[in-house]
C-alpha cells in the first residue's frame, strides 16, 4: 500500500481526522484541534511583540477583489465560486425535478453571487487596506488567519481543499519588508526546532497554470520571490511546504494602490503557516497520541 494512503487511513482510524467521502475535505477531532490551537498560541508568543494589527475575515471573499487579484489568471484550476439558486418557484419546481431525475447536472442552473471562497488569507487585506489611503511612517504589520479553498483533491492528508492558513503580512519599503520575511524564516526554523520537527528551507514556485505560467515560474524562481520550510509528513524524500515566504516586490502595492507616506509605492511581504500541515508534522513525527509525545514538545506547546 502507497505510504501516502496509509498515514491517512490511520489519522481516520485514530479520528484525529474525520472522513466526510470527499478527498482532502476533512473534520477533525478535539485533540488535532488542541495541537492547532497550541501551535498558534505559540506563533502568538513568538510574533505578539511585533504590534501587527490581528483581523480575521471569513474564507469567502468579495468576488470584485478576487476577480482584480488576478488569481485567475494564475491559478483558475485552484478556484472555488460560490453559486446559490436565485429563481422564481416555477424554476424551483424544474431544479427540484432535475435533482429527482439525476440525469443533467441540477447545479448548471446555479448564479454566481458576490462571494468566492478565499484562495489564501491575505487576499481580502490589500483591499482593505488600500481603502484606508496612505500607509502610516513606518509601514504596517497584519496578522491574519483563515480558511482557505483550493481545488486541489488528494489521498495526501497534508494536501487539503479546505484548510487553515495564519498569515503575518508586511507593507512597506522594500528593505523593511525583506527584513520582515527573513526574521520569520529565522524564527519559522527554530519554532520547528522547539516542537522537534526537523526542516529544511528551500526556494520554491507556484503552479503557475498554462504556458504562460511558465514564464512566472521562472521569474518566481530567478528573483527569490519564495521560499518554503519544509518538514518530512508524507514523505521522506519529498517534505512538505509547511510555511511559505513570499515578497511580492511592488505589485501588490501597484495592483491595489497601497502607497507609503510619502506616496511611494509600497512593497508586501507575507509569511504563512499551514495549521494543518504543521500538526499533521507533529503527528507524523511523534505519533498519533499526544500523550506520548517528548516532554520538551508537550511542554513548549502546553507550558
Ligand atoms: P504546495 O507547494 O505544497 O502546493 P503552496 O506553495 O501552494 O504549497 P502557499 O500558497 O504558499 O502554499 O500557502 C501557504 C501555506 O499554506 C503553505 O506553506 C502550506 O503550509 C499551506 N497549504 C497550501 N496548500 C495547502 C493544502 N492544499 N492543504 C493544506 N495546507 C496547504
Ligand atoms: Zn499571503
Ligand atoms: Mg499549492
Amino acid at each position: 500500500m502507497d505510504m501516502q494512503i496509509s498515514f491517512l487511513d490511520r489519522l481516520f482510524d485514530a479520528g484525529l481526522l474525520i472522513d466526510t467521502g470527499v478527498d482532502g475535505l476533512y473534520g477533525r477531532s478535539g485533540h488535532f484541534e488542541d495541537v492547532i490551537a497550541a501551535f498558534e498560541r505559540l506563533i502568538d508568543k513568538v510574533g505578539g511583540g511585533d504590534g501587527a494589527e490581528a483581523m480575521r475575515f471569513p474564507p469567502g471573499m468579495n468576488r470584485e477583489f478576487f476577480e482584480k487579484s488576478g488569481y485567475m489568471k494564475s491559478f483558475p484550476q485552484l478556484a472555488g465560486t460560490v453559486h446559490s439558486f436565485c429563481g422564481n418557484e416555477l424554476d424551483h419546481m424544474s431544479l427540484l425535478k432535475c435533482m429527482e431525475v439525476g440525469e443533467e447536472d441540477w447545479t448548471a442552473g446555479q448564479q454566481a453571487t458576490d462571494i468566492v471562497l478565499t484562495p489564501a488569507a491575505c487576499y481580502p487585506l490589500y483591499p482593505t487596506i488600500a481603502r484606508r489611503g496612505n500607509l502610516p511612517a513606518g509601514g504596517a504589520l497584519f496578522d491574519l488567519q483563515s480558511y482557505c479553498f483550493r481545488h486541489e483533491p488528494s489521498k495526501d492528508p497534508a494536501r487539503q481543499q479546505l484548510f487553515r492558513m495564519r498569515e503575518y503580512v508586511c507593507m512597506g519599503t522594500e528593505s523593511h519588508v525583506t527584513d520582515f520575511r527573513q526574521l520569520w524564516m529565522d524564527r519559522g526554523v527554530e519554532m520547528m526546532k522547539s516542537v522537534g520537527l526537523e526542516v529544511e528551507i528551500d526556494i520554491a514556485n507556484d503552479p503557475f497554470f498554462g504556458r504562460a505560467g511558465k514564464m512566472l515560474v521562472n521569474n518566481q524562481r530567478d528573483q527569490n520571490l519564495k521560499f518554503e520550510l519544509l518538514i518530512p509528513i508524507t514523505s521522506a524524500a519529498k517534505p512538505t511546504a509547511c510555511m511559505s515566504f513570499n515578497y511580492h516586490q511592488d505589485s501588490f502595492g501597484q495592483k491595489w494602490g497601497l502607497n507609503l507616506v510619502d506616496g511611494s509605492v509600497a512593497h508586501t511581504a507575507c509569511v504563512g503557516f499551514g495549521l494543518e500541515r504543521i500538526a499533521l508534522a507533529l503527528f507524523h513525527t511523534h505519533g498519533l497520541d499526544v500523550k506520548q509525545w517528548p516532554e520538551h514538545v508537550r511542554s513548549t506547546l502546553w507550558g
